[in-house]
């Protein structure tokens, strides 16, 4: 007899651990089965592992390369671009090339938490076009306070600086006219609590809540099930029935059957998924969407005297206490999403450049909205990965009018540049895929007309009772960090599925 659950989530990522949580929250105890493909890297339970002690990140990335999907093959060309820790790229031979075609630095992750273990934690709320307009504003926006709770979302992580405080005051004075208040520049809102050493940063130990302590899981009737491939979804007549599944380590295969099944298996393996399952609408694996990525260094004004904190790791002139600043995005003047780091924040290594002079400098990238085309996809045209799913490929690219963003991101440099200090160096456009923002490639509509592959409702069109959630669903342009977005969503979604349960009860 397989084995019968209420709901089953797959993947354990933010929007998997969310969709969890919720669902327990809203409908009390029931069996609820959340399954993982890759493991919980050093036992942690999703803690975010830049929180460990180094020798444990270490063995944390190693756990996590030895994922069959993260595994390189011998004989890779030593230029070809590298996954940052933690993640994998989608194509282990991809080259830094400028023609960004097929999105060379595509990257995922597989391990309890998937990229959550390893993110930035960068929590903004979208604004103007980057929010969903076909939904109602009141729910989305009490959605969005849950998953901020969710998340532990909070702008008080790094104590305040003077640097942080100039950062914010000058971007205010050059970048603030017009924008309402929430809007201004002001300090990131970042998933993680203050501590003793700068902030502890949130994994999905922090979404889960209460449910990341495994006596609290059983007590509830939830089950995270890690090392365990779901290989397709069971359904007949717009209804799903169950999933298939395949236990990593021995191969054994077996169904389990389900009330609801959730998907939230990355922007890439959702679509992977649905498709082995045979369920293909037309918009699926289109619409795929990254934010294009400009990187620069900043030094800050040279005619202060700033008291720096030295990194005592590298013991070089980064600055450790500026956090992390915020310019949102604001549709025509300020179709970017800006964020500047102090240098241990910063998702991409930039070589610290300095002269000696004590001044802090700080990283600024800087995230496009590209729009949104049905020919930027996901192809799958044969054969399997390395776990026996599918094997898909991208086909991407920049527009002109992308491109033509892409270029006035270097004045928007030059004048953030201006007016905190002064650019050092020449800023960066960064490959493809580089923003690790997918989305679109499940997006969800307002009508079944082809060009969504779910409701409002986060359903897949025509099915009852399976749900998507993540980056994939997001239909917008957008140019801000996606994760609080699609928590929301998510939530959103749970309440739906919880409604659904009570019906049939
Ligand atoms: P994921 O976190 O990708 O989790 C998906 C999980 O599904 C994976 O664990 C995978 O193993 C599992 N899975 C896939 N297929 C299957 C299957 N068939 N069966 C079973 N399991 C499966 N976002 C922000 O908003 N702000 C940031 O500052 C930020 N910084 C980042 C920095 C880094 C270095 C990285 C790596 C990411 C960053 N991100 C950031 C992106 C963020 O982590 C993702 O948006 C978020 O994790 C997406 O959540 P998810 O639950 O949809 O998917």
């Amino acid at each position: 007899m397989p084995e019968v659950f209420d709901v089953i989530v797959i993947g354990s990522g933010p929007v998997g651990s969310g969709f969890a949580r919720r669902i327990i929250e809203q409908n009390g105890p029931c069996k609820l089965l959340l399954v993982e493909a890759g493991e919980d890297l050093k036992g942690s339970g999703g803690t975010n592992i830049r929180n460990l002690q180094p020798q444990d990140r270490v063995a944390a990335y190693a756990q996590a390369e030895s994922f069959p999907l993260a595994r390189l093959p011998d004989g890779l060309p030593d230029n070809r671009l590298k996954a940052r820790p933690g993640t994998f790229l989608a194509r282990h031979d991809a080259l830094p090339e400028p023609d960004d075609v097929a999105m060379p630095a595509a990257a995922m992750s597989s391990n309890v938490g998937g990229m959550a273990a390893h993110w930035t934690c960068a929590c903004p709320r979208p604004g103007g076009a980057e929010r969903i307009d076909f939904l109602p504003a009141q729910q989305q926006d009490a959605a969005f306070t849950v998953a901020e709770q969710y998340l532990s979302v909070r702008q008080d992580g790094f104590p305040p600086s003077p640097q942080a405080d100039f950062i914010v005051e000058r971007l205010r004075r050059d970048f603030g006219a017009g924008r309402t208040p929430n809007r201004l520049p002001q300090p990131m809102p970042l998933a993680c609590r203050p501590g003793v050493d700068g902030p502890i940063w949130a994994g999905v130990d922090v979404v889960l809540g209460p449910l990341a302590d495994p006596a609290t899981r059983a007590e509830k009737g939830v089950e995270l099930r890690t090392g365990t491939l779901c290989r397709s979804v069971l359904h007949s007549n717009g209804r799903v029935t169950g999933v298939s599944l395949r236990d990593l380590a021995s191969g054994r295969e077996y169904n389990v059957s389900s009330g609801i099944v959730m998907i939230a298996a990355d922007a890439f393996r959702t679509p992977q998924l649905l498709y082995a399952s045979n369920i293909r609408p037309d918009a699926l694996g289109r619409y795929l969407n990254d934010q294009p990525q400009v990187i620069s260094l900043i030094e800050l004004d040279p005619d202060r005297q700033w008291q720096t904190q030295q990194d005592a790791e590298t013991n070089d002139q980064r600055d450790s206490v500026t956090g992390v600043s915020w310019i949102p995005y604001a549709d025509d003047d300020f179709p970017f999403h800006a964020q500047l780091m102090q240098m241990d924040t910063s998702p991409i290594p930039l070589e610290p450049k300095s002269d000696g002079s004590g001044r802090p400098v700080v990283g600024l990238g800087l995230f496009a909205a590209k729009q949104p085309r049905a020919e930027d996809r996901i192809i799958f045209d044969g054969g399997e990965d390395a776990l026996g799913m599918p094997r898909f490929r991208l086909d991407y690219c920049l527009s002109e009018a992308d491109r033509s963003l892409q270029a006035k991101a270097h004045d928007v440099v030059e004048r953030v540049g201006a007016s905190l200090g002064r650019v050092v160096g020449k800023p960066i456009i960064l490959p493809a895929g580089t923003s690790l923002h997918y989305q679109g490639s499940y997006r969800m509509g307002s009508v079944d007309d082809g060009t969504s592959t779910c409701d409002p409702n986060s359903r897949v069109w025509g099915f009852d009772n399976l749900y998507l959630g993540g980056n994939g669903i997001i239909p917008t342009p957008t140019a801000c960090n996606p994760t609080l977005t699609a928590v929301a969503l998510a939530v959103m979604a749970a309440d739906h599925a919880v409604a659904m349960m009570r019906k049939q009860q």
